[in-house]
């Protein structure tokens, strides 16, 4: 009876086992069909991740083309609806939730949200110029071509792109005349440079060159266009704060998360008057090291914010801004390894670079990660020139990004943080995890990766690196309140300033460029606090799950082996 019972235990697993193995196996084959026709569904992002079958391809913006969109998710939602998520792996299973979240957040931006019709800064072909221009994935020459077949849509996308406003915001108008602005250094410089030094033979030189003309000039209308729309006193311009009700659904489309945003709001302003705690002692024990004997004032934001100010100082150049970024890349690839925190292969190229300028106007510093297709694609480290700008703004920006905060920065941007999780993200071996990249884990990611080095021992303990990092912290907190706030909250412009200037210690330009791009974005601004939240709770259990055998590098590498997943997924995973 018991050898029955036992047959049967094992038939029983070996049919599951089968009939995992069947069903990740149709999967996958589904996964392959599903990506090439979602690519090319949206040939432009295609060329962002490296899909290079539908470069060639642009989509015209028009009302037909977002039908499209809308018929397309709801066909493979209905093919995935066939496929039962409890026949797959667990890694497919996570996979097929992806998929899932991302065509019904596909659905939503345009039925619901209908950001197509607002956003006029989603109309820019910059990117993808750049991406084809720059990623080695083909000799320039074949690039040219590949470019020269792209751009000829050019006038018949701009021309779509801006019938399909109505009633923009003003933000938005002015942030898409700014990025286009940016991209037309592109075509009317850069490309034609790129021209020059090729070897295309001289009608295909020529038809490039027309295409590229033809699409300099239907830029700058989309332009002017947009230039009049924002002269125009009497234009409705929608408002940017999209309201609780949107806020709320965009928040569980892009972050995925168990929290609910008002959840993060609370958790926000919490660790807020934490951070202020914490800076208040340390500010107390650097006192008389850079006060002297000058008398504490009274207030305890007061009293921090004037050593803040004191050590703000101690900033590069402007000239220096670049090289100095450069230097930390090196140092902090070195620290990982010296203090076993990955296995990280510390020959992985990866290129400090100057800010493209379409992307320019919103940060000082940003990386690109790899493109997932491209196997041989590599991470930029982007850094605005800070040459350009006036002495006054220079000297204003290297306060906020004084010599302290930089390593804070290079360690978000470049390692452990952004770029050295892109390469991890290109080895992973679920390409859906990879292209579908959960915005809220890649910055969680970051903003984790800050505290974990200086826990490690980045800088030496030292206080005055502590207390920027609190400053930092700071920052991550407000946009999570500003970002609400504006949205749900109808925060004015008053509010946040006194809110980023006296509780978080900004200066003014940084006040300004952070209150426009909370205006311009929503839900974004909460990813960073949200997502670091979520990876330090999943530290935490884990390190409950594996007791004694707990191991840093360990927790590292198996977090980074599943891609950018939501980090609620990851934690299925992790946590089994
Ligand atoms: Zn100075
Ligand atoms: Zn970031």
């Amino acid at each position: 009876m018991k050898k029955f019972l036992l047959l049967l235990f094992i038939l029983a697993s070996i049919t599951v086992i089968g009939q995992s193995n069947n069903g990740d196996k149709t999967f996958d084959r589904f996964k392959e069909r599903f990506m090439d026709a979602y690519w090319k569904q949206y040939p432009s992002y295609s060329i962002l991740v490296g899909y290079g079958k539908y470069y060639d391809e642009l989509a015209i913006p028009d009302a037909a083309y977002f039908n499209t969109c809308i018929s397309f998710s709801k066909a493979w939602l209905d093919t995935l609806a066939n496929i039962s998520p409890e026949r797959l792996g667990a890694n497919n299973k996570i996979s097929y939730n992806i998929l899932q979240n991302q065509l019904k957040t596909d659905i939503w931006e345009i039925e619901v949200f209908k950001i197509h019709e607002w956003d006029p800064s989603r109309y820019n072909l910059g990117s993808e110029t750049y991406t084809l221009l720059t990623e080695p994935f083909a000799p320039l020459d074949d690039r040219l071509k590949i470019l020269s077949e792209h751009l000829q849509f050019a006038d018949a996308f701009y021309k779509a792109a801006f019938k399909t406003l109505l009633h923009p915001t003003r933000e938005h108008t002015q942030l898409s005349i700014e990025q286009n602005e940016g991209a037309l250094g592109l075509f009317d410089v850069m490309l034609p440079d790129s021209i020059k030094v090729s070897g295309l033979d001289a009608v295909s030189k020529e038809t490039l060159q027309l295409r590229i003309k033809s699409a300099s000039i239907a830029i700058k209308d989309y332009i002017e266009a947009l230039k009049k729309i924002n002269a125009d006193n009497n234009y409705s311009f929608r408002s940017y704060r999209i309201g609780e009700k949107l806020f709320n659904q965009k928040f569980q489309n892009d972050i995925v998360t168990d929290f609910t945003a008002k959840e993060i709001f609370r958790k926000a302003n919490e660790v807020k008057t934490y951070c202020h705690r914490e800076m208040y002692q340390l500010a107390n024990k650097l006192w008389s090291k850079y006060c002297g004997s000058l008398p504490k004032p009274p207030d305890s934001l007061l009293l921090v914010k004037t050593l803040i100010d004191t050590i703000s100082v101690h900033h590069v150049s402007p000239a220096n801004f670049f090289d100095t970024l450069n230097r930390q890349v090196q140092d902090l690839k070195n620290f990982v390894i010296v203090k076993d925190l990955f296995d990280f292969d510390t020959f992985s190229t990866i290129i400090v670079r100057k800010m493209p300028a379409f992307s320019g106007g919103i940060s000082t510093a940003s990386a690109n990660t790899p493109l997932p297709y491209q196997k041989l694609s590599v991470p930029y480290y982007n850094v605005a020139d800070l040459t350009v700008l006036s002495p006054a703004r220079a000297e204003n920006r290297l306060r906020e990004y004084n010599n302290y905060i930089l390593e804070i920065l290079s360690i978000h941007e470049a390692v452990p943080g952004h770029c050295m999780q892109g390469i991890y993200n290109n080895k992973s071996t679920d390409i859906i995890k990879a292209v579908f990249r959960n915005g809220a884990m890649a910055e969680g990611w970051a903003v984790y990766c800050q505290q974990m080095m200086l826990e490690n021992g980045w800088g030496n303990n030292s206080p005055e690196l502590w207390l920027m990092f609190y400053k930092w912290s700071l920052r991550e907190c407000c946009n999570v309140i500003l970002d609400f706030g504006i949205h749900c909250l109808d925060y004015s412009k008053e509010k946040v300033t006194t809110l980023l200037k006296y509780e978080a210690f900004q200066q003014d330009d940084e006040v300004e460029k952070k209150y426009f791009r909370a205006t311009v974005s929503q839900v974004q601004l909460c990813s960073y606090f949200t997502g670091a939240t979520d990876i330090f709770a999943l530290r935490e259990a884990y390190k409950i799950q594996t007791g004694s055998k707990y191991n840093l590098k360990e927790f590292h590498e198996k977090f980074l082996s599943y891609g950018t997943a939501p980090v609620k997924f990851i934690r299925q995973l992790m946590l089994r």
